[in-house]
C-alpha cells in the first residue's frame, strides 16, 4: 500500500489555493450521525445526570442537543439548535422535572439541520408520550414513511427517526404494550438504529440485529454490586426480582458513564431490546443477532477513552499504529501525529519503529466554537484556524506524520504543506486505517463517493496530490486483526464496497456515482 510521490510542491509557497470554506475547521472529516442517552433513576436529577451524559457524547453531533424528561405521564421536553452548553442553562434543566431523561445530540445524516429535527422526537400515543433519540440511519425510511403517511400518521419532520417513533406509536394505538409495539415496529425498519426510547412507564434501549452503532447498559453505583447484577435473571424475561431500586442508565459510550459515575455492566446486544421500568431490567431479543459493529467507530468516532471489547479505543488505536509501522516502516527523525485523531497509533508508530514522537502541530481546541469565520483573503493568505506546526521542532528534519484516515485529502494536502513550510525535509504520511473508497449509508456522513479521494485515485496518485514524499496506508486485515475479534463480526463497506445490510438502489444511486471507475483503481 506505500507508494512514493513523484514531484512535490515548492516548500515555500508556489502556487496558493482557494481552500474550501471553512477548511482549517476540518469540516472535512467524516461526520458523525449522533449520542443518545438515557436514565431512569427515581431521586436523582435525572435531567441534570443526561446533560453531563451529552456533554460526554458532544463529539457524536454539535448540531443539535436536546433531553426529555416524564414525571408520570406528564412529558416535558427542551431541544434546540446548538451545542450540548449552548442549549441547556440551569433555568430550563430545573424545568425538566421526573424520574426518567432522554438525551440527543445529533448530526444530520438524514433530514435537514433545522430545529423541527431535534430530537428526542415526541409522539403520541394511547398509552401517553414517547420520546425517541436515535443514533444510525434506516435504509428504508421513504418506504417507511410512505407507508405511515398512507395510514393517516402525521409526521412533521423529514427524519428516519421520527419515521421509527410513529411506528412505534401506531403499534402502541392498535393496541400493543409498550415492549411488543417496539419490537413490531423496529421489525419494519432496514439499517443501523440504537435507540432511548423514554415512555411514562418505562426507558427502551434497542439496537438493530447487526449492531452497527453502539449501545451501552450501565448503573449508578449507588445500585447493589456489579456482580449481583451480572446474575442471570437480570437478563431473562421477567424482571429481575431482586434488584427493585436500580438506577439504570443506557448511552452511546462507555465515556458518557464515566462522566455521572455510573459503572459500565454490558453493551445492548445487536437484536436486543432491554425493558427498564420500576421494577428492574428485561431482556428481548427482537430480532436474531448477526453483529456488524462499524470499524469506524473503532477507528475514528468514539472517543479514545471509551471501552470496547473490554479495552479503550486509545489501545485499540495505538495497536494500529503498532500494526502499521510493520506493514510500512520510514526513515525518519520524528513520528508526529495530526492530533487528536492520530495521536494513539503515532504513539503506537513510534513505539514500533523506535523513532522518537514528538508534537508537531499544536491543535486550537476552541475552533469550533466561534461563529466567527475568516474571509477568503484571509484563507488565501493561509490562516491557520486549527492547527499550527511547531516551527523549531519540525525545521530541517525528516517527518512521518499519522493520522486515522483521509477523506477528500484537502486537509492532508493542506497539513504537508504547512509541515514543508516550516522547515521538514521530508514527509512521510502513514495512515491508520484503509483508503475510504466507498460512502456510509448507515449514519456516518463520509461524503458521496466522488467526493472521496481514494475512490479516485490510486495511493500513487493520492501521495502527489497532497504533496508527501511517501503515503502507505494500513491493511484491511492488519485494521481487523488489531481488533482481536472475529473479522467477520465489523462492518467496514467504507473500505471494501460490500455493504452487509442491503441498501436500495435508488439510495446508493445517489452516492456510488464512481463504483465501476473506482473498481478500476489501484489501490
Ligand atoms: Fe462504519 Fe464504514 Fe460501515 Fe459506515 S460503511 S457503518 S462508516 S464501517
Amino acid at each position: 500500500m506505500a507508494a512514493k510521490a513523484g514531484a512535490r510542491p515548492s516548500p515555500a509557497g508556489g502556487e496558493e489555493q482557494n481552500w474550501p470554506a471553512g477548511f482549517w475547521n476540518s469540516q472535512e472529516e467524516p461526520k458523525e450521525a449522533c449520542g443518545v442517552f438515557g436514565i431512569l433513576a427515581p431521586g436523582e436529577e435525572v435531567a441534570r445526570l443526561a446533560y453531563f451524559g451529552l456533554f460526554a457524547l458532544q463529539h457524536r453531533g454539535q448540531e443539535s442537543a436536546g433531553i426529555a424528561t416524564f414525571e408520570g405521564a406528564f412529558c416535558r421536553v427542551h431541544k434546540a439548535m446548538g451545542l450540548v452548553s449552548q442549549v441547556f442553562d440551569e433555568v430550563n434543566l430545573a424545568q425538566l422535572s421526573g424520574d426518567l431523561a432522554v438525551g440527543h445530540t445529533r448530526y444530520s445524516t438524514t433530514g435537514s439541520s433545522r430545529a423541527a429535527n431535534a430530537q428526542p422526537v415526541i409522539v403520541e400515543s394511547r398509552l401517553g408520550p414517547l420520546a425517541l433519540a436515535h443514533n444510525g440511519n434506516l435504509v428504508n425510511a421513504e418506504e417507511l414513511r410512505r407507508e405511515l403517511e398512507a395510514a393517516d400518521r402525521h409526521l412533521t419532520g423529514s427524519t428516519d427517526s421520527e419515521c421509527i417513533a410513529h411506528a412505534i406509536a401506531q403499534a402502541v394505538n392498535q393496541g400493543q404494550g409498550w415492549v411488543e409495539a417496539t419490537c413490531q415496529a423496529l421489525r419494519r425498519c432496514r439499517g443501523a438504529f440504537s435507540l432511548v426510547i423514554g415512555t411514562p412507564e418505562g426507558l427502551i434501549g434497542a439496537r438493530d440485529p447487526y449492531g452497527v452503532r453502539p449501545l451501552v447498559l450501565g448503573f449508578l453505583s449507588s445500585n447493589p454490586t456489579r456482580q449481583e447484577l451480572l446474575q442471570p435473571q437480570m437478563v431473562g424475561s421477567p424482571h429481575c426480582p431482586e434488584a427493585p431500586r436500580l438506577h439504570y442508565v443506557l448511552a452511546s459510550e462507555t465515556c458518557a458513564l464515566d462522566i455521572i459515575g455510573a459503572d459500565y455492566l454490558r453493551q445492548v446486544e445487536p437484536g436486543e431490546l432491554v425493558w427498564i421500568d420500576r421494577q428492574g431490567l428485561q431482556s428481548v431479543r427482537w430480532a436474531e443477532a448477526n453483529p456488524k459493529l462499524c470499524i469506524f467507530e473503532m477507528i475514528y468516532f468514539a472517543r479514545p477513552d471509551s471501552c470496547m471489547h473490554g479495552e479503550s479505543l486509545y489501545s485499540y488505536r495505538v495497536r494500529l499504529g503498532e500494526q502499521l509501522a510493520r506493514e510500512a516502516p520510514a526513515e525518519a527523525d520524528w513520528v508526529i501525529a495530526v492530533p487528536d485523531s492520530g495521536t494513539p497509533a503515532a504513539i503506537g508508530y513510534a513505539r514500533q519503529t523506535g523513532i522518537p514522537y514528538t508534537e508537531g502541530l499544536i491543535k486550537n481546541r476552541y475552533v469550533g466554537r466561534t461563529f466567527i469565520q475568516p474571509t477568503q483573503s484571509m484563507r488565501e493568505r493561509g490562516i491557520r484556524m486549527k492547527l499550527n506546526p511547531l516551527e523549531d521542532v519540525l525545521r530541517g528534519k525528516r517527518i512521518v506524520i499519522v493520522d486515522d484516515s483521509i477523506v477528500r485529502g484537502t486537509t492532508s494536502q493542506k497539513i504537508v504543506k504547512a509541515l514543508r513550510q516550516a522547515g521538514a525535509t521530508e514527509v512521510h504520511m502513514r495512515i491508520s486505517s484503509p483508503p475510504v473508497t466507498h460512502p456510509c449509508f448507515y449514519g456516518i456522513d463520509t461524503d458521496s463517493q466522488d467526493q472521496l479521494i481514494a475512490a479516485r485515485y490510486s495511493v500513487a496518485e493520492i501521495a502527489e496530490k497532497i504533496g508527501v514524499d511517501s503515503l502507505a496506508y494500513l491493511s484491511w486485515e492488519g485494521m481487523l486483526a488489531a481488533t482481536g475479534q472475529d473479522p467477520n463480526s465489523f462492518c467496514s463497506a467504507c473500505f471494501t464496497g460490500h455493504y452487509p445490510i442491503p441498501v436500495p438502489e435508488g439510495l446508493k444511486r445517489s452516492k456510488l456515482a464512481l463504483e465501476t471507475a473506482a473498481s478500476r483503481k489501484d489501490r
